[in-house]
């Protein structure tokens, strides 16, 4: 009986100590096995990678770009819950400056996981409909909700000035309905999030307000609103051009009308999705073509 007691109390110690040097600047948790890769992209703009979904024991979540201010790091996305500290050890190794700002592109969990690792002092800024989004995962219910966005915005917000500025912006629904695109524009960079996740079709996630039928609008928008950039980091592949961007754009489009156009002669989703021919657009694979057709069929039968 009394052991358990002791028991008990060192576990909630245990738990406690935890809680108090998960954050950043205390004593390191053991991140195990668990690595991400860095890729230096300027002096001051790295992203951590590893973020191609597939393999369970490397998939760390989507690529984070670290950006290094005078005033400290803005981090964009924050990958997978429990690889916040391999996050933060790879941060470690290119800066000693903290964490100050997270930015969410968007709700998903392989993106807002580590919200919570880096502590309450982090001003954490998304898209209005992000936060609301956010609001319904479990991740940040209770006690958590403290680690739910502060700053947010409708459609444009700048962040810093000079060569510190970042840019973010929302142009409409796509992989959800709150997806920023965040540009830092005196490094000529722009980071997509999800709205370019990889060279496959999109995955649009209706519960969380996204749509296959407003993509290749909302990208088309992106095209003409956001120039002066030379490097897109995506969602969850290797780094891009913008005519990767505008190739993806078009990509969308196609699936899209041929959706459409199988769906009035009354196909069903896998006869659409079969006929769906990938060959020409170089290097792009045919996955989550049927997920896509099925979102379109799904939002244009009403
Ligand atoms: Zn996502």
């Amino acid at each position: 009986m009394k052991r358990s007691v002791l028991l008990g109390m060192l576990i909630a110690v245990g738990v406690l100590s935890i809680a108090v040097t998960g954050y950043q600047g205390q004593p390191a948790q053991p991140s195990g096995a668990r690595v991400v890769d860095i890729l230096k992209l300027k002096d001051n703009l790295y992203v951590l990678t590893s973020s191609t979904p597939g393999n369970p024991a490397t998939f760390s979540g989507g690529n984070v770009a670290v950006f290094i201010t005078d005033g400290g790091v803005t981090l964009v996305d924050t990958k997978l819950a429990g690889w916040g500290q391999a996050v933060l050890d790879k941060v470690k190794s290119v800066t000693s400056k903290p964490v100050t700002t997270i930015i969410n592109t968007h709700t998903h969990g392989d993106h807002t996981g580590n919200d919570g690792f880096f502590g309450t002092t982090v001003e954490i800024v998304a898209h209005e409909n992000t936060k609301t989004n956010m609001e319904k995962m479990d991740a940040f219910k209770g006690d958590n909700a403290k680690f739910l966005p502060k700053k947010t915005y409708k459609d444009k917000l700048t962040l810093g000035s000079g060569k510190d500025r970042i840019d973010l912006y929302y142009f409409g629904a796509g992989h959800t309905n709150g997806d920023t695109f965040v540009v830092f524009p005196a490094l000529r960079i722009l980071h997509t999030g999800d709205m370019f996740a990889w060279k496959d079709a999109p995955l649009c996630d209706r519960n969380n307000g996204g749509s296959c039928v407003e993509m290749p609008r909302t990208l088309q928008k992106v095209i003409a609103g956001i120039k002066d950039v030379d490097t897109v980091i995506p969602g969850h592949s290797p780094m891009q051009t913008p005519k990767d961007l505008q190739e993806y754009q078009k990509f969308t489009a196609d699936l899209l009308s041929h959706s459409i156009d199988e769906m009035k002669s009354g196909k069903t989703v896998e006869d659409a999705a079969a006929s769906f021919k990938v060959d020409k657009y170089p290097g792009y694979k045919n996955e989550r073509v049927k997920g896509a057709v099925q979102a379109v069929y799904d939002e244009l039968k009403k």
